[in-house]
C-alpha cells in the first residue's frame, strides 16, 4: 500500500508530541502486559514521507499481537560518518530501502526504525510509527532470521564492532526504545541484540556490550525492574579457539564434516559451518549487517542449536 500524505502527516505530529492523549489512550489497552511501564512522550520520528520513502512493493503485514522483543542492529556500512545532520539520516534511509528493495529482494526496509549517528530517528517499514503508536498491532518486519513475527527492529547507522555509539545516537536509542516498550508493555528484559538470535556480530561487540546499560536505562525511564541478567549469546567466529571451538568441531563430525577437533576455528572449520548454515538455510541475510560484512561460517544461536544433539 503506498503511503499517504495524512499518514505521513499524522506520523509527524505524533512524532512531535503534539497527540499525546491519542497515544497515551492505547495505553489503557497493552497487548502484552509484563509490566506496568511509566508512559512515555513520543519521540520524534519522522515518517516514510518526510525521506522520500519508495511505496512497499507489496501491502505491509500488520500482525494483531505486540512484538515479544526490541532488536537492536547496526547497518556495518557505509561506516562511521561525521555527517550528523538530519538529510543524512534522511539518505541514509533511503540508502536502505532500496539496498533491501533492490538487493534482498524485500517489500520494503527490513527494519521498523533507523537511528542516525546524529540521533535523528526515522520510521523504517511503512506503517511501523502508526503501529508503535496504537499499542496493539505490529509491522511485520525482515531483520532477524526465523523470528520477524516477534522482533520490532532499530538499526543504528554505523559499525560498532571497536568504536562506540555517538551520544546523540544513544540518547535516541533510549529514548526509542523506551517508548515502543512502554507502549507495548514489553519488559526491558527482553531488549535483545540481533547476535542474540542469528550468527551475525550485529549489532557489533561494543553496542551489543552495553545493550545491559541499556535494559537498566530504559528501566529507569519506565519505572519498572529488570528482573534478571540476561546473559550474552555464544557467537563464534573464524580465529576463534578453546573448548567451544573444540566443541563445535565435534558436533560438525557428528554431521559428517571431516573438521579437526583441535580447538582451533580454521578454514576447514569456516568451510564445514558455512556448508551447514547453507544446508539449513541459513547463509542468507538477515539484516544490513550481516549483508554487508563477512560472517560466513559464523556460529550463533541458530547454527549453535542446529548443531546440537537431537
Ligand atoms: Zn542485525
Amino acid at each position: 500500500m503506498a503511503d499517504t500524505p495524512a499518514i505521513n502527516r499524522r506520523t509527524l505530529l505524533l512524532g512531535g508530541g503534539l497527540a499525546v492523549s491519542a497515544v497515551g489512550a492505547a495505553l489503557t489497552l497493552p497487548a502484552q502486559a509484563t509490566a506496568a511501564p511509566r508512559p512515555q512522550a513520543p519521540p520524534l520520528v519522522y515518517g516514510t514521507g518526510y525521506w522520500g520513502a519508495r511505496p512497499p512493493s507489496a501491502p505491509i503485514t500488520m500482525l494483531n499481537h505486540a512484538p515479544t522483543y526490541i532488536v537492536v542492529h547496526h547497518t556495518v556500512n557505509p561506516g562511521n560518518t561525521t555527517d550528523y545532520s538530519l538529510e543524512r539520516a534522511f539518505a541514509i534511509s533511503r540508502s536502505i530501502q532500496n539496498f533491501h528493495m533492490d538487493s534482498n529482494g524485500w517489500i520494503d526496509s527490513g527494519q521498523q526504525f533507523t537511528i542516525s549517528r546524529g540521533g535523528h530517528m526515522t520510521e523504517g517499514r511503512h506503517r511501523s510509527y502508526e503501529a508503535v503508536a496504537g499499542g496493539t498491532q505490529h509491522v511485520m518486519g525482515a531483520n532477524v532470521g526465523n523470528h520477524n513475527s516477534e522482533v520490532i527492529g532499530i538499526e543504528n547507522e554505523g559499525l560498532y564492532t571497536d568504536v562506540d555509539v555517538t551520544p546523540a545516537l544513544w540518547d535516541s536509542l533510549v529514548e526509542l526504545v523506551a517508548f515502543i516498550a512502554s507502549q507495548y508493555g514489553i519488559s526491558p528484559d527482553l531488549i535483545r541484540g540481533h547476535r542474540d538470535f542469528n550468527a551475525t556480530a550485529c549489532p557489533g561487540d561494543v553496542l551489543y556490550a552495553r545493550l545491559p546499560e541499556l535494559r537498566d536505562a530504559v528501566a529507569a525511564r519506565l519505572g519498572v525492574a529488570t528482573a534478571r541478567r540476561t546473559e550474552p549469546s555464544l557467537l563464534l567466529r573464524p580465529g576463534d579457539r578453546g573448548e567451544n571451538v573444540r566443541l563445535a568441531q565435534t558436533r560438525l563430525r557428528a554431521h559428517g564434516y571431516a573438521v579437526p577437533t583441535d580447538g582451533e576455528f580454521g578454514e576447514r572449520t569456516r568451510d564445514a559451518v558455512a556448508e551447514f548454515a547453507a544446508s539449513h538455510g541459513l547463509d542468507k541475510p538477515t539484516c544490513l549487517a550481516s549483508a554487508r560484512a563477512d560472517e560466513r561460517g559464523f556460529i550463533g544461536p541458530d547454527v549453535w542449536n542446529l548443531l546440537a544433539p537431537q
